[in-house]
């Protein structure tokens, strides 16, 4: 199985738009196909396919608990805790479950052994397939948690690994759930909008999948007429554009109706099967 993550640096780039698009199509072709959504602080990939859930898991993560009879106050895992997840003072101690990480760091120093671990539910995976035919899941991460990325290294687990081709639609950004989600992956797609802002997030982007070595190519989202000198600023990063897909209130008012470009505007499918074709090259 080969995987492709579909990256942002920022949300409202489209990145949902061409996962969903480019798995409809890899499918359509006769390619065993799989999208993960691995945004999982705000999943929205099953607006865009019929979705049938088949199978539900909860992700829990383990929460330090500790007991005072045991303690001595030594402060050693409030020292260590990178995340200030825990306070210990002479009459109070407390662990910030909504600051912890999960890490399991506290436990393994506490010279007192007086640390256990109680697990927490901190968000689900559901599996299923689309309508269409074709595998999906998605992760949800619960309101308030800090990190994603157990949601999202549970779900990569867990989804079947039959496809030929999985798609992943990450998180915007470039943090730990954004390298969590490209983690294995064999290639990248960068997805980019010709503005300042645009190319600001996408050397952040460029700058995550180069330390990753991962293979990747940019697609240039809302193009217009004005926006041929970013082709050659994209150029200067070392990356390459291989596709653009127009400015254009059909493709807004398709999306915002929860439907698929490639399916409703036709005279667009050439810019997907140009991804397609870039990917089977494996973006060498
Ligand atoms: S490391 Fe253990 S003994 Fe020390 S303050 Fe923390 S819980 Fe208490
Ligand atoms: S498990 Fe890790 S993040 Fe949570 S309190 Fe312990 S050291 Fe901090």
């Amino acid at each position: 199985m080969r995987s492709l993550t579909v990256v942002s640096g920022k949300g409202g780039t489209g990145k949902t738009l061409f996962s969903t698009n480019l798995a409809w199509l890899f499918h359509q072709k006769g390619v065993a196909t799989q999208l993960l959504d691995v945004d999982a602080e705000e999943p929205n990939a099953s607006l865009f396919v019929q979705f049938i859930p088949i199978r539900t898991q909860p992700v829990e993560k383990l929460i330090p608990h500790i007991d005072e009879s045991l303690c001595d106050r030594c402060g050693l895992c409030m020292k260590e805790c990178q995340f200030s997840a825990i306070t210990i003072a002479p009459k109070k101690m407390a662990v910030l479950a909504p600051l912890c990480h999960g890490c399991g760091l506290c436990a393994r120093l506490c010279p007192q052994k007086a640390i256990t671990e109680l697990p927490k539910t901190i968000g689900n995976i559901r599996l299923g397939k689309t309508q269409e035919g074709f595998s999906f899941g998605e992760g949800i991460l619960n309101i308030g948690e800090p990190s994603a990325v157990p949601v999202i290294r549970q779900l990569k687990n867990l989804a079947p690994k039959d496809a030929q081709i999985r798609i992943l639609d990450a998180p915007p950004g470039a943090s730990c759930s954004v390298v969590e989600s490209l983690s294995g992956s064999d290639s990248a797609l960068l997805v980019t909008e010709p503005t300042p802002f645009g190319l600001h997030d996408l050397r952040a982007a460029i700058a995550v999948v180069s330390e990753m070595k991962i293979p990747f190519k940019v697609v240039i989202n809302r193009f217009d007429a004005g926006s041929s000198e970013y082709v050659e600023k994209i150029r200067h990063l070392d990356a390459e554009v291989i596709a653009t897909l127009p400015f254009d209130r059909k493709i807004a008012s398709v999306y915002a109706e929860g439907k698929l470009v490639v399916k409703e505007l036709p005279k667009y499918l050439p810019v997907f099967e140009r991804i397609i074709e870039a990917i089977g090259r494996g973006f060498a």
